[in-house]
Order: C-alpha cells, then sequence, then structure tokens
C-alpha cells in the first residue's frame, strides 16, 4: 500500500504522517515512513541543491533535480519496500511536483506530471492525502519556528495561492484517489479521518 501526504509549508504533512505510521505499527504493519526530496542517501545531495541552492538553479534544472530525486527514491526505497509487502507513507511526490514546479514556477502541468511518471516509471499512489490549508494560516503556524517562516517568506503569496489552487484541483481531477482534509482541523479530529480511510483501504 502506497499512501502519499500532500500540502502546502506547514500544513501538518510531518505530524500526520507519523500519527498514521505509529497507528498502522501499533496495528502489527511495517511501515517505510519516507519524504521527497532526501529520501535516499543520492537524494540528500539533491535536497541540499534544490533546497539551499536555489537561487542558482532555473525553473526547468530545479524540474530536473526533483525528477531525478524521485527516480532514485522509487526505485531504490520505495517499489523495494512495497515488494516486501510493506506500508509506504510518503510526504511529497508527483503532486508536489505539479503544483510547485508545474503551477508555482509555471512550467506547465502537464510536462511536469510526464515528466514524474517517467521518473516513477508511472507508480501512482494508492492514497494522496492532501492537508489544505490557507495560506496566513500556514504563516501564522510556521511563525513560531524561524526557519521555516524564512523558507515560506521567500517565496510570494502568489506562488503560495498557484500552489494551493493547483493541490486542489489535482484533488478534483482524482477524487478516488485523493483525500482532501481541512488542515485547520484539530490535530486529533485529522487522525481520525485519515485512520478512517486507510482503514478501508487495508
Ligand atoms: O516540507 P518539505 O521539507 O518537504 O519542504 C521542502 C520544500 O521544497 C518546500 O518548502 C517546497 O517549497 C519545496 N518543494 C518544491 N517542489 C517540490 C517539493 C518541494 O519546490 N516538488
Ligand atoms: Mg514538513
Amino acid at each position: 500500500l502506497f499512501i502519499t501526504v500532500e500540502g502546502g509549508d506547514g500544513s501538518g504533512k510531518t505530524t500526520q504522517s507519523q500519527l498514521l505510521t505509529d497507528w498502522l505499527e501499533q496495528g502489527g504493519r511495517t511501515v517505510l515512513r519516507t519524504r521527497e526530496p532526501g529520501g535516499t542517501p543520492v537524494g540528500v545531495l539533491i535536497r541540499e541543491i534544490v533546497l539551499h541552492h536555489r537561487g542558482e538553479v532555473s525553473p526547468r534544472a530545479e524540474a530536473l533535480l526533483y525528477a531525478a530525486d524521485r527516480a532514485q527514491h522509487i526505485a531504490t526505497a520505495v517499489r523495494p519496500a512495497l515488494a516486501r509487502g510493506e506500508v509506504v507513507i510518503q510526504d511529497r511526490y508527483l503532486d508536489s511536483s505539479v503544483a510547485y514546479q508545474g503551477a508555482g514556477r509555471v512550467l506547465g502541468a502537464d510536462e511536469i506530471r510526464e515528466l514524474s511518471l517517467w521518473a516513477a516509471e508511472g507508480l501512482l499512489p494508492e492514497l494522496t492525502i492532501l492537508l489544505d490549508l490557507d495560506e496566513d494560516v500556514a504563516r501564522g503556524r510556521l511563525d513560531a519556528d524561524n526557519k521555516r517562516f524564512d523558507r515560506l517568506e521567500a517565496e510570494k503569496s502568489d506562488f503560495h495561492r498557484r500552489v494551493r489552487a493547483a493541490f486542489l484541483g489535482l484533488a478534483a481531477a482524482e477524487p478516488e484517489r485523493f483525500l482532501v482534509v481541512d488542515a485547520a482541523l484539530p490535530v486529533a479530529e485529522i487522525a481520525a479521518v485519515i485512520r478512517e480511510r486507510v482503514a478501508a483501504l487495508l
């Protein structure tokens, strides 16, 4: 079972992935909890480039770096775990690329989706949890953590609005793959909604 968790910065992806992982492990499942970019040793090097040398990387080069990270991650970590019968819970996947590189950086959603699917040899998750959050709420949450706030602040408001709209558009286009959750709800409530959906897939 392959589950991805998507949403903007500060939407609670890390928290909800961890809670879902804990619940599955308590139920006796083996879980690979992972993320993109940076889910493999090669990916850690790519993550360093895309996150800390962002200003030097052209939009197309950035898209290809995310695709390279994804190719390595799917081939060396995700597919082997799925083959062992494990549940994979992954923060960010191709929908993030469509939203950030496709809509955010205006490279075009179709091209980015094609590139991502090529990189991942067509692997799509059975479930994608979209934690949908208003940008102002996200900003408020990240305010407590200066480092993360800087990261969000570095991007323009308009960029984040396009990213959020792109995520919602993707969810509307594939309602059977997506579970959209209002990320402003209490953590425990969100976790319960997610567990209910995942239980139906097990
Ligand atoms: O939340 P996480 O640590 O995964 O965030 C990594 C950052 O990388 C995000 O803030 C986002 O701006 C960026 N990103 C991106 N394109 C992707 C995935 C992440 O621009 N495909
Ligand atoms: Mg995070």
